[in-house]
């Protein structure tokens, strides 16, 4: 993980001289910085994470290369909107696979083409659904990779969309042949189509995503909406700027405000760049994938992540991420907060 700044402690520790040299550090820095400690010691990574912990900074990720530890830590508080807090288990995430037609240079999984599939299978979606059915779960949201690369992605939805209100997001770039005739069987009142579309005009879309994605895309939601789809608009954007142009672009096409969704592009997966999150900044999603069950969406491929690789029973998989976010909540100065992805 890239840091904006770079202390080398050598072997300094708590009890020999580290702490003033975190102090200063602070000072030079401001909130959301990414700081990295180096160090030859490896036993100061307990002492760094309570101190972080007490001073209300979030440790992100621990490294250890050639002998040397690396410690990166965020400062301060992740700046999102805190909204209204969702119960666990209210929201069902499924990455129902991971290869996508498009290769996004911000993409918090890493899918591509390229990318192995891990397909979670049109059985254990219907599991899924109706195991979700009898656990109070108001929403499931359909994700990958790119769902509209399945052949069954018309059965894998309408699944989901018998137990509760579904969202599918996709790039709705594979509106055409078997694909475009699974849309016209899915019930219409129960289904979403969330389509990423991250600017006004191309240049930027298409910078992040490939030269004539941000066209195609504009094609596909107009054939959602011809098929009477309701259609949620998301983009994943770098800076205030880009997310107030696209507001004024939404507002334009008068377009409802629960059909919107602004994101920072996330700091996970093939970003470069962009708002560092950890476990103690999100709220838990609960999240499967064919790998197991994570915490949220927005890192459904990383280890840090990851509750259990149980999926089943579905209850069980519930339970882990709630007694999971109470661990958290033992620690007094955890900041989670919702990080919408839709
Ligand atoms: S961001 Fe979405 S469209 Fe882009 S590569 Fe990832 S899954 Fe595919």
């Amino acid at each position: 993980m890239k840091a904006d700044l770079d202390l080398d402690i050598g072997r300094k520790t708590f009890s020999s001289g580290l702490l003033p040299e975190l102090i200063a550090v602070l000072r030079r820095v401001r909130p959301g910085d990414l700081v990295a400690v180096v160090g030859d010691e490896e036993s100061v990574g307990p002492e760094l994470e309570t101190w972080c912990r007490f001073t209300g900074n979030t440790l992100l990720e621990t490294t250890v290369a050639n002998g040397r530890s690396r410690w990166v830590f965020r400062c301060g508080t992740v700046p999102v909107s805190p909204l209204d807090n969702r119960p666990v288990g209210t929201r069902l995430w499924l990455y129902t696979n991971f290869h996508c037609n498009l290769c996004c240079d911000y993409c918090c999984v890493r899918s591509s083409p390229t990318a192995p599939r891990r397909e979670l299978g049109l059985d254990r979606v219907q599991r899924i659904a109706r195991e979700a059915a009898e656990l109070g779960v108001k929403e499931i949201f359909v994700t990958g990779g790119e769902p509209f690369l399945l052949e069954n992605v018309g059965e894998v939805l309408a699944s989901c969309a018998a137990t509760a209100p579904t969202t599918v997001l996709t790039n709705a770039m594979l509106f055409t042949g078997r694909r475009a005739e699974s849309l016209q069987t899915l019930p219409r009142d129960r289904i979403v189509l969330q389509i990423s579309l991250d600017s006004a005009t191309p240049e930027l879309h298409d910078l992040h995503r490939g030269p004539g994605s941000w066209a195609r895309t504009l094609e596909g939601i107009q054939k959602a909406r011809e098929q009477g789809f309701r259609v949620r608009l998301a983009a994943t954007v770098s800076t205030d700027a880009e997310a107030e142009e696209f507001r004024q672009f939404l507002d334009e096409e008068k377009i409802a405000a629960e059909d919107r969704v602004i994101r920072r592009i996330a700091l996970r997966g093939s970003a470069a760049t962009g708002l560092a999150v950890s476990r103690a900044d999100l709220v838990p999603e609960v999240t499967i994938t064919a790998d197991g069950v994570y915490w949220h969406p927005v890192g459904a491929a990383d280890a840090d992540l990851l509750v259990t690789r149980d999926i089943f029973p579905l209850s069980e998989a519930f339970a882990a991420v709630r007694r999971a976010f109470e661990r958290e909540g033992e620690h007094t100065h955890k900041l989670a907060r919702i990080f919408n992805c839709a």
